[in-house]
């Protein structure tokens, strides 16, 4: 049995814990929030098998640049000259091309169907109550354009395996009769699941309580020291911890806290925002929204709208522009739908820790024998929960790990 330190309560951070302490260990998570804030409380709750493009893609850059100058755009880089950013950037670029696609995609999907197998595994377990329902995802569009660009997509998702049905605006009222959606049609893809976060986490963490992992919030860990190549203890305001084996896992920060120990990391931050709708909306089936990038989530008893994709640095400001920008879309897709004023007035931030390629920082780090960095899961971390944890137990216990962890390498050049 190891003591095992983690740090960074969101779903990675969870889920981690969940699989060290079946294993047997010790852990402890400290985490600088309150714990039911950002991006694991915010996401659209969504398990993606479906989600096999990595964010680095064709036609991002340009995109980028066209959405640069409008902050109420769906992809908004807020100009700034600013070293990390550029050098993010340039990688970015670089990974942004039809072969990283090639390369990307079989992995992410790989990932997304065991994750989301861990997930309803995770499900059936007697102690852990959550909102699980697999109905799918539409990808609903309103223009060719947007067919057209998904119909590239649903091509690569069949060739993988995937069942996705397109289906024309009568049909989606049949499979949603409750409301109408003023669309050209979507495409239906069947292996998608959604669950609603705050209930997941909330469930996880009294598990986990139960079983022994102790749960320090407000806890933001300032230093970390070392001896020669291991990490000794780590330090907060109020107390220092000592452990066998440190897990960094702190999504948007990890950037930050590597480099206190000399670690170099390229990751920046992807702001959401999601607005809740208490009222009734009659939608039951989960929905993005093309042409606005807005994902649509029935949970349980409200619906979900969230969105945007904001690179403005590390800060949880709401800017109202890009709230708007996700009520009118849900008003243009769905005619029907009032979204009240205090509804976006409590619109809440989340940011996403992105990794120029698109895939996620899974691993050990040369320099150091008791380091595993879990972070950069951009627009997956939520459906990739469970299985990063799953594998960094396994890097802990030495175990073969499930997957091939070299293309997710934290050290991986790009
Ligand atoms: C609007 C939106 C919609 C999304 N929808 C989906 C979706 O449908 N499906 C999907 O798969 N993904 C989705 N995502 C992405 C997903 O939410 C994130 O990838 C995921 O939550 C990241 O989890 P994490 O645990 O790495 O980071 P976080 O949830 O950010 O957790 C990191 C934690 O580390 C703590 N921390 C940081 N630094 C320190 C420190 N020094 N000391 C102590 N604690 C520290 C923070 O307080 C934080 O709680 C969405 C994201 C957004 C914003």
């Amino acid at each position: 049995m190891k003591h095992c330190i983690i740090v960074g309560g969101g779903i990675i951070g969870m889920c981690t814990a969940y699989y060290l302490s079946k294993a047997g260990h010790q852990v402890t998570i400290l985490d600088q929030s309150e714990g039911q804030s950002g991006a694991s409380f915010v996401n659209a709750g969504y398990l993606t098998p479906s989600h096999i493009m990595p964010f680095a893609a064709p036609g991002m850059i340009s995109l980028g640049l066209k959405y640069m100058l409008s902050s109420s755009s769906p992809f908004y880089i807020k100009p700034r000259l600013n070293a990390d950013l550029l050098s993010w950037a340039w990688h970015f670029y670089k990974s942004s091309n039809a072969a990283h696609v090639k390369y990307a995609m079989p992995i992410i999907e790989r990932l997304n169907t065991a994750s989301s197998a861990l997930y309803h595994e995770l499900h059936r377990h007697h102690k852990l109550n959550f909102h699980l329902e697999k109905k799918g995802l539409l990808m609903a569009y309103q223009t060719q354009k947007a067919k057209d660009q998904e119909q590239e997509v649903v091509l690569a998702a069949k060739a993988m395996g995937l069942e996705v049905t397109s289906l024309n605006p009568e049909e989606v009222l049949r499979l949603q009769p409750e409301v109408d959606m003023d669309i050209l049609g979507a495409f239906h893809y069947h292996s998608d699941a959604h669950t609603t976060p705050h209930e997941f986490m909330a469930a996880m963490k009294s598990y986990l309580t139960e079983q022994g992992v102790v749960i320090h919030h407000h806890a933001q860990v300032l230093t970390v020291n070392t001896l020669g190549s291991t990490i000794t203890s780590i330090e907060t305001e109020a107390a220092q911890f000592f452990m066998d084996e440190l897990i960094i896992a702190t999504g948007v920060w990890t950037k930050s806290l590597l480099k206190k120990i000399g670690v170099g990391l390229s990751l920046e931050a992807g702001k959401g925002y999601r607005i809740d709708l208490s009222e009734p909306t009659g939608i039951s089936v989960p929905a993005i929204l093309m042409e606005s990038k807005v994902a649509v989530t029935p949970m349980n008893n409200f619906t979900r709208f969230a969105g945007t994709m904001e690179l403005s640095g590390i800060n949880t400001i709401v800017r109202k522009e890009r709230v708007e920008a996700i009520a009118s879309a849900a008003k243009r897709f769905y005619p029907s739908i009032e979204m009240p004023t205090n509804s976006k007035r409590e619109a809440a931030p989340g940011m996403r820790p992105l990794s120029p390629d698109g895939l996620p920082y899974i691993g050990r780090i040369d320099q150091y024998n008791n380091l595993v960095v879990a972070s950069g899961h951009g627009m997956m971390g939520w459906s990739l929960g469970p299985i990063t944890g799953k594998l960094c137990q396994q890097l802990i216990d030495g175990d073969n790990p499930d997957f091939d962890l070299a293309p997710l390498s934290p050290q991986r050049r790009f």
